[in-house]
């Protein structure tokens, strides 16, 4: 279980409704950054490590890693 409560981007109310806002209808957000596990975190520092460092492969690491994102992403959404 997630967190439940939402946040009015348009008049800052809290509410429980996951796709608008019941007082104006506005788009409604999450009111904190989402949790990363650790191994996400560790994978995201990875590959931005590997980036400055100019050592980005074109491969299965990075491929991988795209799909990992997509994961995410997808997870994210759901909630
Ligand atoms: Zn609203």
């Amino acid at each position: 279980m997630r967190w439940l409560m939402r946040k009015c981007v348009i008049c800052g109310r809290y509410t429980l409704s996951r796709d608008k806002c019941p007082v104006c209808g506005g788009e409604v957000r999450v009111p904190h950054p989402p949790r990363f596990s650790p191994e996400d975190k560790y994978l995201k520092y990875r590959y931005l490590m590997k980036k400055l460092a100019g050592l980005l492969p074109v491969g299965e690491e990075n491929e991988k890693e795209e799909k990992e994102k997509k994961r995410m992403v997808a997870t994210t959404g759901q909630t």
